[in-house]
């Protein structure tokens, strides 16, 4: 799978077993973000594998980390300075490109899900 300008395929991989089976789109939706904001972003959770996802509480739960359409994010602004995830969904609000997708906003990241018709962002 391809890199993009700013993303490693290879950051989305499973934190437990380096298994990766992120779908390209979700990586293409960070670039966007990255493009529109000029957010400088960081992976800190992606493509979970099985064993991992119910390491994670979801033992019979299907969720979009285990279909590679979900990631777990934290941002930081030109000047290195690491956002919080209420100022980085601010930032990303503000730039139109995650209006159809799902967003949890936690205090230190963000969690984006795609690939399900979610009707508008969701702000937990
Ligand atoms: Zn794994």
């Amino acid at each position: 799978m391809k890199d993009t300008k700013d993303f490693k395929y290879k950051s989305f991989q499973c934190n437990h077993c380096q298994a990766n089976q992120t779908k390209p789109e979700l990586v293409d939706i960070m670039q966007e973000i990255v493009d529109k904001t000029k957010l400088t972003l960081y992976i800190v959770g992606a493509f979970r594998c099985k064993v991992h996802n119910k390491n994670m509480g979801f033992e019979n739960k299907e969720n979009q980390y285990i279909k590679g359409l979900a990631c777990d994010f934290r941002a930081a602004d030109k000047d290195g300075s690491l956002l919080t995830g209420q100022e980085t969904i601010d930032i990303i609000d503000a730039s139109g490109v995650l209006d159809d997708y799902k967003v949890t906003i936690h205090n230190t990241f963000i969690a984006l899900e795609i690939g399900r018709d979610y009707e508008r962002l969701s702000k937990v």
